[in-house]
């Protein structure tokens, strides 16, 4: 076999990154256990409740219920379909701000519910007052985001918390790439004392775990005994998860990725992204570019397709948003030395 994996040097458009050393050999030893089945494989169940007590430190949410999910999309649907199958109403449906991830749109067309997409603020951040005018009785579901994919924003998270409360609606908080950062800022992050009700936070991407490994959180053990189906051939009686063998790989990944990093690595990673998105939004203002400044570390800046193609050409894997500012994740594999080197780049294309 002639192909290798993707080195990490170049990319800059991501939210999957390097994987711990010490979460990779937990992988490699936990292949062949299926976490779906936790009476037949007790063991990796156990890294399972540990890894989700510690997304509950991370989070701030008091004893969770949840599990390592195969990513941010599963997390997401999974919270969608609990809100659908409590709804009062019997056309229920979900209620997001445009900056939610793509996975909404995957959540709503597979369980039949409309996603009512609410535009953002100047500053890309979920609107407040317009959340609260679009939703209506048969709103079960309000969601906001604590990170986004395109500009890493962090929506009012208590304010919105509060507006789905009023509603009756249950909240949901998207939190799969921001949830590692949230903690070591000002932010009020801590989910713990927003009304939500469930919450994804990815170990797969800042968290430094292998791929596959999403975190789904519940504040309630009912959130999950609803979703649950029994299960007659399997030794456990019953299975909340969407899929049904999962990869013990991303659950013993998660583990002991969190083990190793909660919280000082963690701490030290945010530290030192927010400071190389810092750099680079300002060495790119400089330059004349038009930067969106960065809230978590997160670049999004205006790039002329000239110029975006040149870096494309030189290897860095770099990505447009929706609405065309290239963007650059500062993931934890992203050094100082890789901008300084991506700017030189540029530079040399301006000339060019
Ligand atoms: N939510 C957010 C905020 C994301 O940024 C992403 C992916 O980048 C997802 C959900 C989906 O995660 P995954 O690709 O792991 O399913």
């Amino acid at each position: 076999m002639d192909a290798t994996p993707q080195e990490f040097d170049r990319v800059l458009s991501s939210m999957c990154t390097r994987p711990h050393p010490a979460a990779a050999r937990a992988a490699e030893r936990f292949l062949a256990d299926n976490p779906g089945d936790p009476a037949t494989y007790p063991d990796v169940a156990t890294l399972e409740e540990r890894a989700v007590a510690t997304l509950g430190d991370v989070t701030g949410l008091d004893d969770p219920a949840g599990y390592v999910a195969s990513g941010g999309t599963e997390a997401n649907l999974q919270a969608v379909r609990a809100a659908r199958d409590r709804a009062a109403s019997g056309d229920p449906t979900v209620v997001a701000p445009t900056s939610v991830h793509f996975s909404f749109q995957k959540a709503a067309d597979v369980l039949g519910v409309d996603l009512h997409l609410v535009p953002v603020d100047d500053d890309h951040r979920a609107d407040t007052d317009a959340l609260a005018a679009a939703i209506d009785d048969d709103t079960a579901l309000v969601v906001a985001v604590a990170g986004t994919t395109e500009f890493g924003r962090v929506d009012p998270i208590p304010e919105v918390g509060s507006i789905a409360r009023e509603a009756g609606a249950r909240f949901h908080v998207d939190a799969a790439w921001g949830g590692f950062h949230l903690p070591f800022t000002d932010h009020a992050w801590h989910f713990g004392h927003a009304s939500l009700d469930t919450l994804t936070i990815d170990p797969h991407k800042v968290g430094r775990a292998p791929i596959p490994a999403g975190g789904f959180l519940a504040r309630d053990e009912a959130t999950l005994d609803a979703l649950a189906v029994e299960t007659p051939y399997l030794e456990t009686t019953s299975q909340a998860t969407l899929t049904g063998t999962r990869s013990g790989a991303g659950v013993a990944g998660a583990a002991a990725a969190l083990d190793e990093q909660w919280p000082d690595a963690y701490e030290e990673n945010h530290e030192r992204a927010a400071a190389n998105a810092v750099h680079l939004a300002e060495q790119l203002t400089d330059r004349g570019y038009d930067v969106v400044a960065p809230e978590l570390p997160l670049v999004a800046f205006s790039l002329s397709d000239a110029e975006f193609d040149a870096a494309r050409d030189a290897g860095w894997r770099l990505s447009r948003t929706g609405s065309g500012e290239a963007r650059v994740v500062c993931m934890p594999h992203v050094t100082r030395a890789m901008l300084d080197a991506f700017l030189d780049t540029l530079d040399a294309a301006r000339v060019g």
